[in-house]
């Protein structure tokens, strides 16, 4: 079959694609059993399936895709540089423009201490680059005891063997012996889920003086980094209290520890500020980007550096042995550059920020008043619903927790609208560029789809 201006019955892609494709994060014993949906065509916020149904792509693909699908100019940018230059490593003393170009933007773009990028083709690849760099940056400072990297547990940051050792996903951790030695993990702030007994104020600060004890038994000397997600993505868009980030740099300030902010999710306009870590007012030394870096139309990925980090790094000289093929990759490094160029030319961040954030948290955040809804949290454009059993007590989640959030999953898709389950919540992170019309779509799709779920689970004896 070719790969494009697809001809075929829905059933016959499903047999091919169960026979041969091995797909990301799924049981492929029941995908295979049921079929995958086929996605054909995107336009703005909207996908169509093989069956020509049209779909409303709440979760901006993977979190990636911005400026939304189908931009021409993204296209053109990339077929103009495929053309002209289409690769050429950046190992041997070479560069080339679209390089350069993007380097420069992001130099703009990023915090006024982050002058660098160092550049991979995806999230994972950037905190595994995040791994070696801390590391190498503390033997290259004298202090090669500074080893242990901090990470937190249900924290995400990728499927390679730096990226899942540094997040806190205990079942990916159970595949493949992980986590690698000199990696420890504390508590999230998930308030709703973990600290409710607690006002949401002080549970911020107790969950952030976690870090400081962990550090202070590990002891500063031999700690080299703290990782996190401004706003935890996969995790179940984990909003930490108001008072979390705050406590979390004092925490940092006092003790000479790197900071990494994981800004693959928040990173390019999600909370309605470039980055998660302007939103937060953190000061991070590495930030690992991927995602809306090229809104996903090529895969790119990268790590920003402080001066500080990079100074270090290059402190004595000495190669930095690391790298990747596709570092810099002249046809994503011009994906990249139209991207932040139809970004910035519509205003999209600050459109997050005044517009079109505000008018859909507004509404989100009433779904909060549903029977099924423990919870809705939003921010920027990512939020969440936590389904509960019992909303007089919602704290008390369902049993055989993540069969009820694949319920509700698989009958927004059926109502025309995709929302990711993770455990029994139900979160949304669209693209940016989503209208007042589209918002109220969604909302009302994801009301109908509250209903639909409730009349299921009150026929089969699961609501408290
Ligand atoms: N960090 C974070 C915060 C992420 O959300 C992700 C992906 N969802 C990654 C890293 C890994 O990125 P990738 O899938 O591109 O490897």
């Amino acid at each position: 079959m070719t790969a494009h201006s697809n001809i075929y019955p829905t059933k016959a892609l499903q047999e091919l694609d169960a026979a041969h494709h091995w797909h990301p994060f799924s049981d492929m014993k029941s995908l295979n059993e049921e079929g995958s949906r086929v996605i054909t065509h995107a336009d703005g916020v909207w996908l169509t399936d093989s069956d020509g149904k049209r779909i409303l792509d709440g979760m901006a693909g993977l979190w990636c895709v911005q400026v939304g699908h189908g931009r021409r100019e993204i296209a053109d940018a990339v077929y103009k540089q495929m053309n002209e230059l289409s690769y050429y490593n950046t190992f041997f003393k070479t560069t080339h423009p679209p390089a350069i170009a993007l380097s420069e933007k992001l130099a703009k773009l990023a915090p006024a201490h982050m002058n660098k990028v160092f550049y991979c083709s995806s999230g994972s690849e950037a905190n595994d680059t995040v791994f070696r760099m801390v590391r190498t940056y503390w033997d290259k400072m004298g202090k090669p005891e500074k080893k242990v990297i901090i990470g937190r547990w249900n924290g995400y940051h990728g499927s390679t063997l730096a990226g899942t050792s540094l997040g806190g996903m205990k079942a990916m951790h159970g595949q493949g012996d992980l986590p690698i030695p000199g990696v420890h993990h504390i508590d999230q702030p998930y308030w709703f889920g973990e600290g409710h007994e607690m006002s949401p104020e002080e549970f911020g600060v107790f969950a952030a003086r976690k870090l400081e004890e962990t550090i202070d038994e590990i002891g500063e000397d031999k700690v080299a980094a703290f990782i996190a997600e401004p706003i935890q993505g996969a995790g179940g868009v984990i909003i930490p209290p108001e008072t979390y980030w705050p406590e979390i740099r004092r925490i940092l300030k006092e003790r000479d520890i790197l900071f990494v902010s994981d800004e693959v999710i928040c990173g390019f306009g999600r909370l309605g500020e470039w980055f998660g870590a302007d939103y937060y007012g953190t000061k991070p030394d590495l930030m690992p980007i991927a995602k809306g870096l090229t809104s996903g139309y090529l895969p790119m990925g990268g790590v920003m550096v402080s001066d500080r980090v990079a100074e270090g790094l290059m402190l004595a000289g000495g190669e930095f042995y690391h790298g990747y093929t596709y570092s810099g990759h002249p046809a994503c490094a011009a994906a990249a550059l139209a991207n932040l160029e139809i970004i910035e030319r519509e205003g999209l961040v600050e459109r997050v920020k005044t517009d079109i954030g505000p008018y859909l948290q507004e509404r989100w955040l009433k779904l909060g008043d549903h029977p099924l809804v423990g919870e809705a949290r939003m921010k920027g454009l990512m939020g969440a619903l936590e389904l509960v059993p019992n909303k007089k007590d919602p704290h008390k989640p369902f049993e055989n927790v993540g069969t009820v959030g694949t319920i509700c999953r698989d009958i927004s898709f059926g109502n025309g609208m995709v929302m990711r389950a993770v455990r029994d919540s139900l979160i949304i992170s669209p693209p940016l560029v989503l209208t007042h019309e589209e918002a109220d779509f969604l909302v009302k799709t994801a009301e109908k789809t509250l209903d639909d779920t409730y009349q299921v689970l009150k026929k089969d004896g699961w609501l408290g």
